[in-house]
């Protein structure tokens, strides 16, 4: 709740700041690429200023915000009606709601857990939402009453092998179906993906790329379990940059896969709000950047300066080399191609 009223304050501030006039500017690199630019979510408050950012849609709804900050589970129809007020909220902007990403750090006061030495590594997301298939149908069937016909998209999160993502699509199905049985409506459009968060998945992406509509890399998790230092620990999170030969790698493994089978692909760490990360992202050939709401204004001021095709073959260039980071070399890239970091 903290972050999400500071992330208000800071997007009302850059208001009045200069962002404010490209908030309806789309973003266009300077050699005519199309950036997509959305925003991270998940609760009411982040709702009203969906408008303010000039984001294009929300492309991560956090939907576990929900029940960590209630004192109880929340049942059907409380979460029901949050659904619906973030589609009504974005209009005709695309939602993406993620699935339950529960365990791990989010833990429930709630609910009993089981102590875990590796709570990052343990029953988490998407693990738990199949074991416990009445909460995640639960949870589907709020998200299919509330899109009344409208549009749905859906992801989940860690999946770590297809066959819990084709197990988490077939939920779906069967509440579609239960839908329908009662005279419901179906989503008029129903996309279902997968949070790339485990690196194994980078590894099996010719099987599991046809079996999702789109695709969404959580470069937060990515980075800890390909670098095996907890994201939330400053004594080791700081020690591994993003900005890295073998990260950059991986990133582009993804993107080309996507590109070459023409799935939709975004991401939706938080480095895709930072405008030098956000760079490098563009740089790889990702179009679509989910982040933080006050990383709209400053993450589309760079692209409006940017040269794509200038910003590919320098960061492709740095792909090859030695160095444990590549930060301080494409920071010069970037204001050697006009950028305003
Ligand atoms: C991520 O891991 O990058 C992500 C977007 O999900 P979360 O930060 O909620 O784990
Ligand atoms: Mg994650």
């Amino acid at each position: 709740v903290v972050h999400a009223i500071q992330a208000r304050i800071d997007v009302r501030r850059q208001r009045r700041a200069e962002f404010d006039k490209l908030r309806d500017t789309p973003a266009f690199t300077r050699d005519g690429a199309k950036i997509t630019l959305l925003m991270n979510a998940g609760l009411d408050v982040d709702l009203d200023i969906l408008a303010d950012t000039g984001a294009e849609g929300i492309g991560l709804f956090r939907t576990e915000f929900q029940f960590m900050v209630a004192e109880e589970m929340p049942r059907f129809n409380a979460q029901a009606a949050l659904y619906s007020r973030v589609m009504d909220a974005a209009g005709d902007r695309p939602v993406t709601f993620r699935t339950l990403d529960l365990g791990g750090d989010k833990v429930l006061p709630y609910l009993e857990a089981e102590r875990e030495d590796n709570p990052a590594l343990g029953w988490r997301a998407i693990r738990m939402g199949l074991d416990r298939p009445a909460l995640l149908r639960l949870q589907l069937r709020a998200l299919i009453a509330a899109a009344k016909g409208r549009p749905l998209r859906v992801m989940f999160p860690l999946v770590a092998n297809v066959d819990e993502f084709r197990a988490g699509r077939a939920l779906v199905d069967t509440e579609i179906a239960w839908a329908l049985r009662r005279g419901r409506k179906a989503p008029s459009r129903l996309s279902v993906g997968a949070m790339i968060e485990a690196p194994s998945l980078v590894w099996h992406l010719d099987a599991l790329l046809p079996m999702t509509d789109f695709v969404s890399v959580g470069t937060n998790d990515l980075l800890q379990y390909m670098f095996a230092a907890d994201r939330g620990n400053p004594r080791v999170a700081d020690r591994f940059d993003p900005l890295s030969p073998p990260f950059l790698r991986a990133l582009e493994a993804i993107q080309r896969a996507c590109a070459e089978t023409g799935t939709p692909v975004s991401v939706c760490g938080e480095m895709a709000g930072r405008p030098l990360e956000a760079f490098a992202l563009v740089a790889l050939g990702f179009e679509r950047l989910s982040m933080p709401p006050a990383g709209v204004g400053p993450v589309k001021q760079m692209v409006l300066s940017c040269d794509r095709e200038a910003a590919r073959r320098g960061v492709s260039a740095l792909l090859k080399g030695g160095a444990g980071s590549v930060r301080n070399e494409i920071e010069t890239l970037a204001r050697k191609t006009y950028l305003a970091i």
